[in-house]
């Protein structure tokens, strides 16, 4: 029977099993050769086609995460975490997450090479923080201050440059360190050392200099304006400051609270920045407005507590919203259980099975 059989295959000519394929299910109607080599290359055709656009949507993405990146650099703040990562306010931690794992996927070096890198660095900072409640609560009330920095508050605008960090900015060594010249055997007078800090009123000193003179490892005079600034606490001794103290003929230099120390000097730097070079003011070429470091220092703090309470009163009513978002939600639930129960036992009713 094999031998029949094999014989009947090898007796067909071969012209006529070129006539029978084409009649089979997949290539009917068509050339044979012409028909696979045409289909092949059509698919990886596609399939090209397919991988070029997908490129380009990924390329698309790397480059807006970059340019919301470069923008808020060249601004000097944090790039918007939502833009970022291409989700709302108030979307849900899943959205959030299949988000950043689709671009990360885009800006991971492997695919994105060095480019890719920073990108992916911003992009997980962005996901801990909109995947954190409470982190995610403090970012998005920093992002509705924007507005209030427009107001053309002060404090608000320095802040906005240069983020407030509650720590002094003249250098703090150890008590321990060897630059340290607080008293180490005097315990007393340590403890006294200690509570107090020097600070420079930069707006009313007229660069002479004689601080540097008595005291230069604390005092320097900055370069731009000429005038003097503490550059570290406790680096000469009490009797040294205190002769530059003594010395200064604009009685600019003052001991102050340890604890006022950090304010005092963020508002010197950051909020009073009008200053006219020494140089300048000597040849009577200029002169700036004569401002009260202290006093815009109390209304500094004063801006800040009023601050920590609008950011309590805002995360406080937020919350609420959200309970009740929640509350409503819940009550929706379970009135959509109690209407398809309602359904099914109708149903079941009207085909006498609910007996
Ligand atoms: S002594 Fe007073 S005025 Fe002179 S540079 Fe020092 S801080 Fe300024």
């Amino acid at each position: 029977m094999d031998a029949i059989r094999g014989s009947r295959v090898c007796a067909r000519p071969s012209s006529t099993r070129a006539l029978v394929r084409p009649q089979s299910p997949v290539s009917h109607g068509r050339v044979s050769g012409t028909t696979v080599g045409g289909s092949g290359r059509g698919l990886s055709a596609r399939r090209r086609a397919a991988n070029t656009e997908r490129a380009a949507e990924q390329k698309e993405v790397l480059d807006q995460i970059q340019k919301t990146i470069r923008s808020a650099r060249a601004a000097n703040t944090n790039p918007d975490y939502f833009e970022l990562l291409g989700v709302e306010v108030g979307d849900d931690l899943k959205k959030i997450k299949k988000s950043y794992r689709a671009r990360a996927r885009v800006c991971h070096p492997d695919v994105a090479g060095e480019d890719g890198h920073e990108a992916c660095i911003v992009l997980n900072e962005a996901y801990a923080t909109l995947m954190d409640e409470d982190l995610r609560e403090a970012y998005e009330f920093e992002q509705e201050e924007f507005d209030y920095y427009d107001d053309g508050n002060v404090f608000a605008q320095a802040m906005k440059e240069t983020p407030y960090s509650g720590e002094p900015l003249s250098k703090q060594v150890p008590l321990d360190h060897f630059a340290n010249r607080i008293e180490k055997d005097d315990l007393l007078r340590q403890g006294e050392q200690l509570a107090k800090a020097v600070f420079v009123d930069e707006i009313s000193c007229i660069g002479c200099q004689y601080c540097v003179t008595c005291a230069a490892a604390t005092f320097r005079n900055d370069e731009d304006t000429g005038r003097a600034r503490v550059f570290g606490q406790w680096l000469s001794t009490e009797d040294e400051i205190q002769e530059a103290i003594d010395m200064c003929p604009v009685d600019c230099i003052h001991w102050v609270p340890k604890e006022q120390l950090a304010p005092l000097e963020y508002v010197m730097q950051h909020v009073l920045t009008e200053r006219v070079g020494v140089s300048l003011m000597m040849s009577g070429q200029g002169a700036h407005r004569m401002e009260d470091g202290f006093q815009k220092t109390r209304e500094f703090l004063k801006f800040l507590s009023q601050r920590e309470e609008k950011r309590d009163a805002v995360l406080k009513e937020r919350k609420r919203k959200a309970e009740m978002k929640r509350a409503r939600e819940e009550m929706m639930r379970q009135q959509q259980e109690q209407w398809d129960q309602r359904k099914k036992d109708a149903w079941k009713r009207a085909n006498g099975t609910g007996r």
